[in-house]
């Protein structure tokens, strides 16, 4: 935990859960990412987290934006970006969004089919569009379903069909799954990217941009591999399938760009035993769960690490558990997280890593609670 946020947390008087996010760590983040892959342009993906501080710091250190509705455009070009910074990176959008996005400037936009083409060609004449292609997300912890790309061999079709509909077939994208701990997992994405390359050359069509989407991990229980390894390893693999003429590339960090920048505090609400036998779990329930920003618990995909004031007492099994009424709002049952013996009701716990995907998960007012809270300094 940085000082800054230690000491904030030291001079907060308001009670129920929070997340704090310190700029100076995001700060340091994209310059990691600018050093890491040099050549390559930064689209911050807004939905990570949207704070108004965030996006003020990234717009100001040059980074462009990946957004997915024209709300998140909007908060793109209020923290300072021109709309040449966006891209509307969601291959789901309704026309009409498209053509609110296209009036406010935005010209490159993903796409996934011809149906999805048609639209932006109605809606934006004109602009850049790119594929997105089906990953199978392997090594990663949050993986992508198949909800988003095509296959590959798919895209050359979409790609020429935008040409013919007089906008520009600009590339490829595709994302290698959430929290992917494997530098190499791009490899194999980049093969068929340069394959798919190829093949509109072929046809006369000359695609100019790789997306290589987002994935970059956190660190949250286990060790990850600096962001240098990543920029090394798909380089590489850019000069093995691209040889000389590597396309202009872009990033689209999320994750990794505001997870370890964030920390919440929540608080023991009750521990307790189902029975008096001896063995029995405890359970351990918090102001916070699945409802309420920690919704990567799901499938205990995500296991965040929990800071107690008796950390260096013994450890015991505990079902963790959040405040609502809701039986699914459990965050680790089926591995029992291990904590003090000596934990009381009125705790503060610490959930690190917890800057990205947690405020954009929170409901408003299930239950009455309100949304988490977010304080960004
Ligand atoms: C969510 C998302 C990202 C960010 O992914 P991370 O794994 O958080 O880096 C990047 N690109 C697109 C299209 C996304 O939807």
């Amino acid at each position: 935990m940085s000082d800054r946020i230690r000491e904030f947390l030291r001079n907060r008087r308001e009670d129920g859960p929070c997340l704090v996010v310190d700029t100076a760590i995001v700060h340091d983040n994209y310059t990691a990412f600018a050093r890491a892959l040099p050549d390559t342009r930064v689209f911050y993906a807004v939905k990570a987290n949207p704070a108004p501080e965030i996006l003020a710091l990234l717009a100001r250190l040059g980074s462009c934006f990946d957004t997915a509705s024209i709300g998140e455009i909007e908060m793109a070009l209020a923290a300072g970006a021109t709309p040449e910074r966006i891209s509307y990176g969601n291959t789901i959008k309704k026309e009409r969004d498209i053509a609110r996005a296209f009036a406010l400037g935005i010209r490159l936009f993903a796409v996934d089919c011809e149906a999805e083409v048609e639209k932006i060609a109605r809606a934006a004449p004109g602009s850049k569009v790119f594929c997105r292609i089906l990953c199978d997300g392997e090594g990663a912890d949050w993986p992508l379903s198949r909800k988003f790309g095509c296959v590959p061999e798919m895209a050359p079709r979409v790609l020429e069909h935008a040409h013919r509909l007089g906008l520009r077939a600009h590339g490829i994208s595709f994302h290698v799954g959430s929290q992917q701990g494997n530098p190499e997992m791009w490899d194999r994405a980049l093969a068929t990217t340069a394959a798919i390359f190829r093949e509109m050359a072929e046809r006369g069509i000359h695609l100019a941009m790789v997306n290589l989407g987002g994935g970059f991990p956190t660190r949250y229980l286990k060790d990850v591999p600096a962001v240098q390894a990543y920029g090394a390893a798909i380089f590489e693999s850019l000069r093995k399938h691209f040889g000389n003429r590597i396309p202009e590339t872009i990033i689209e960090p999320g994750r990794g760009m505001v997870g370890n920048a964030g920390i919440i505090e929540s608080e023991v609400v009750l521990v307790s035993k189902k029975s008096d036998a001896e063995d029995d779990v405890r359970w351990v329930y918090l102001d916070i769960g699945k409802f309420h920003g920690l919704a990567e618990t799901i499938d205990e995909s995500i296991r965040y690490p929990l800071r107690t004031p008796r950390d260096g007492d013994a450890l015991v099994p505990c079902v963790v558990a959040g405040p609502t009424c809701d039986s699914v709002d459990v965050l680790y049952e089926k591995t029992p997280y291990m904590l003090p013996v000596s934990l009381e009701i009125g705790d503060k716990i610490l959930i690190e890593g917890t800057g990205a995907y947690t405020t954009t998960y929170s409901s408003r007012d299930f239950n009455g609670m309100p949304g988490l809270k977010q304080y960004t300094i």
